[in-house]
């Protein structure tokens, strides 16, 4: 019986009495009982004929899992047992030097990125305020406009050309690829080293192209990158294999470096290694210990403390170390609020919340666009050239129509332009165009009180968030922070000004509203709270400032939820991952282990024939067969199948046979040839069964599987709860989980996209359960 046809085992006691949202018309109503009766018939094949583009509530089958569980079988404690205490502390040892690695080398990729985009912007810039400038008076300006949207457009399709051919999973931030990682899901090409030079590559050209991106997301994608190719001591792409840190080739070691190369991007981005440890663990990361956390923190230190140490030598000033992050806030005297304040911050909370939901709103409408009409990969480069020659002509506007003139003097920016100001003043919102993004938020933070005019800081609000929002999602290397800072930071200086006005006897600072508003802004859109509180904390260096950075956030979270979700939760939505939540859903105490399992299961013996393996790994697409001592009499009936012994892998089976590990009779096998050294060689790339060829003879070999097997894997009886089940695969990452019966005999198989397809259903502050479609794409 193929996988298609198999159905899942419910017991008719054990039907979900009470349920979710309907699924079967995505409208999201609630149930009624006949519905509920419906529903749990077709639990796991009720796959829609057609896939509706745009639908969060399907999961696509393309994303496969990753095995977090450590496979303990004979090989792996011979191995250990075999090298001794001294092993354990070499590899303990090399933990340490490896972290130390990823934060060196996640900080010099900082360094690179930063100093090149800062050398080609001030070129950049330099050469418009001289045309501004010069051209002003001589009725040319249209030559600073067209040089300025060459100047954007090439360096955006660059980047854009790169991506979209080269690598396209470099495009975004990265953040979504990696929490999916983090959690348990393959994201094909997402830790090659080839995706790390189309990143740092990409995003130069992105933030040189003048979009309304940062470079801080993409750092978490680069230490991720970094830290996945340091530990494994091999480069496949590379065809290069150093031959040692074997030892770490398995899923769940390269998960916690990889876990420690997002907490050094974010550490490197932000000067904020406690920031990056708190991102790692808030961000998904599904397993946490405290020999872990040491660790990652100490990368996330090492990364900061050599990014200040090469920034600071590189701008001059060695020693001085006062370049924690690429971001820098610039320097807050302590900043000071009084109790009234706080329902300020609650208010500005609220808005950031409704602000950042409309976002993800208007980014979920254009990328579901985008999925049905920019297909074609010319389109997706031409869609970013289009994006970066909007952009030039949205800042050119904004500085030819705006009369927002201020005299030279308390101007941070490096390139003031004169436009149609008196002489001794400069344009302001040319201050704020002719520089990095980043610059940008810096000015909004500290210019001082009536730097700016109320009309020039909302058009410019305006303008920005309808171009970052237009801009995420696009074929480019980009990041969501600074653009989500920069406009809150517009309207919560706006929020300030209008503070200033209203309430004339009050000391009014607006660099403090435009750093809460920045807060509440890039709170409504991403929707982290812990780390993204500690980050702000350590990047604006004031402690005391944090209890107001942690309200407005977790108002903005709250506000923004009652309406949808982050906005890297949609894209991973739309791309149907099955992404664990950190909760099961609710009221599902009520659906049981046997109510979600498959049945009946596929299983070898522990001593098995060749050929029947090639054959079942052929037919099935299954990557766990259970490993009993007998095999299902009846497999179309709910008979048992045999009692548990363990668990095999797809890949290991496949590595055996390729390396012919067989033989004509268990009695003249021996165990003791084979090491677990050929299984970590083989890792991660493994091939296809397609690629193993054994001939007639060598098909009625058997091999002898409970040296390879893991012996020890969960197991869960068939009355376990699904809370209970999910906490299992969430807590352990596991892939799979043999159900079996109260005699040890196997009667089902869950694995973690069964589990994922359970989901927290939320509208306008109802909830429920949702029960997601697998999809083929
Ligand atoms: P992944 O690709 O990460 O391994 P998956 O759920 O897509 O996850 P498959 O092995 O292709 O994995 O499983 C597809 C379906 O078949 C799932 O519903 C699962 O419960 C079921 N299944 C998995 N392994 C077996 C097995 N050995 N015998 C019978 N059914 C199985």
């Amino acid at each position: 019986m193929s996988s298609a046809e198999r159905q899942p085992l419910i017991r008719p006691e054990e039907e979900i009495i009470s349920y979710g949202v309907n699924v079967a018309d995505g409208t999201g109503s609630i149930n009624n009982e006949d519905d509920v009766t419906q529903e749990s018939e077709c639990r796991t094949h009720c796959a829609p004929e057609t896939v509706e583009v745009g639908n969060l509530n399907l999961l696509s089958s393309k994303f496969e899992s990753l095995d977090y569980d450590t496979c303990e079988n004979h090989l792996l404690l011979d191995e250990e047992r075999s090298k001794g205490y001294k092993f354990i502390m070499k590899k303990s040892f090399a933990r340490w030097i490896i972290f130390l690695l990823i934060g060196i080398f996640t900080a010099l990729i900082a360094c690179f990125i930063d100093i090149m985009i800062e050398v080609l912007s001030d070129l950049k810039y330099n050469c418009l305020q001289f045309y501004v400038d010069s051209c002003v008076w001589n009725y040319c300006l249209v030559t600073p406009y067209l040089l300025w949207m060459v100047l954007n457009i090439v360096p955006v399709v660059i980047g854009s050309l790169l991506v979209t051919y080269l690598e396209p999973v470099a495009a975004g931030s990265g953040i979504p690829q990696v929490k999916c990682y983090l959690n348990g899901v393959k994201i094909p090409r997402v830790v090659r080293i080839k995706t790390l030079l189309v990143k740092v590559f990409g995003v130069i050209s992105s933030v040189v192209g003048g979009l309304a991106v940062g470079k801080e997301g993409p750092m978490i994608h680069s230490g991720a990158v970094v830290a996945a190719g340091i530990s494994q001591g091999k480069s496949t792409t590379l065809k290069v294999d150093l031959r040692i840190l074997d030892y770490f080739r398995e899923d769940h070691e390269k998960r916690d470096f990889v876990s420690g190369g997002a907490a050094a991007g974010v550490a490197a981005a932000f000067g904020a290694p406690v920031g990056g440890v708190l991102f790692s663990l808030e961000e998904g990361t599904s397993f946490w210990n405290q020999g872990l956390t040491w660790r990652i923190f100490f990368a996330s230190m090492v990364s900061t403390f050599t990014l200040n140490s090469v920034l600071s030598t590189y701008h001059g000033r060695p020693g001085d170390l006062s370049y924690c992050g690429l971001l820098n806030f610039g320097k807050f005297e302590t900043i000071v609020y009084t109790f009234s304040e706080f329902f300020i911050f609650i208010l500005m909370g609220m808005t950031g919340g409704l602000l950042g939901a409309l976002f993800n709103h208007i980014n979920y409408k254009l990328t579901v666009f985008r999925l049905r009409y920019i297909q074609a990969r010319w389109l997706k480069v031409f869609e970013a050239a289009m994006v970066a020659a909007l952009t030039c002509t949205v800042g050119f506007t904004m500085i030819y129509v705006m009369d927002d003139c201020k005299p030279l003097g308390q101007d941070p920016t490096k390139f003031p332009v004169q436009m149609f100001c008196g002489d001794g003043q400069y344009n302001v919102l040319g201050a704020i165009w002719f520089q990095t993004p980043e610059a940008s938020v810096r000015s909004l933070f500290h210019d001082p009180p009536g730097s700016h005019k109320v009309l020039s800081v909302a058009v410019f609000f305006v303008g920005y968030f309808l171009l970052s929002c237009w801009t995420y999602g696009l074929s480019v290397s980009s990041g969501l922070f600074i653009p989500s800072l920069l406009t809150g930071a517009a309207w919560g200086r706006l929020v300030g000004m209008g503070l200033e006005i209203l309430l004339p006897g009050w000391k009014v600072d607006p660099g403090k509203y435009a750093l809460v508003g920045a807060a509440a802004q890039l709170g409504g859109v991403v929707r982290m709270t812990i780390s993204l509180t500690v980050i702000l904390i350590e990047a604006t260096g004031s402690i005391s400032f944090g209890l107001p950075l942690m309200i407005t956030l977790i108002m903005a979270k709250w506000v923004g939820d009652f309406f949808n979700e982050g906005i890297y939760d949609i894209h991973i939505q739309l791309a149907g991952v099955p992404l664990l939540p950190w909760e099961p859903p609710p009221l599902s105490n009520n659906i049981y282990a046997s109510g979600i399992m498959s049945h009946p299961v596929v299983t070898f013996n522990a001593v098995e024939n060749v050929g029947r393996i090639i054959d079942v790994l052929r037919s099935e697409t299954h990557n766990g067969f259970p490993i009993v001592d007998q095999q299902c009499e009846d497999a179309d009936s709910m008979k048992t199948c045999g009692t548990y012994r363990g668990i095999i892998l797809r890949s290991q089976l496949i590595v055996l046979l390729q390396n012919k590990i067989f033989n004509e009779s268990v009695e003249i096998w021996n165990p003791k040839q084979v090491s677990i050294k050929m299984f970590w060689k083989a890792y991660p790339r493994y091939q296809s069964i397609k690629d193993v060829s054994v001939t007639q003879e060598e098909r009625l070999f058997t091999i002898d599987l409970r040296p390879f097997m893991n012996p020890a894997s969960y197991t869960l009886l068939h009355s376990a709860s699904l809370p209970r089940v999910f906490r299992l695969f969430r807590g352990l990452g596991l892939r799979h989980l043999v159900i079996v019966n109260d005699s040890n005999e196997v009667i089902g198989i869950v694995t973690r996209k069964d589990v994922a397809r359970f989901r927290v259903w939320k509208h306008r502050g109802r909830m429920g359960m949702i029960e997601l479609m697998i999809s083929e794409k």
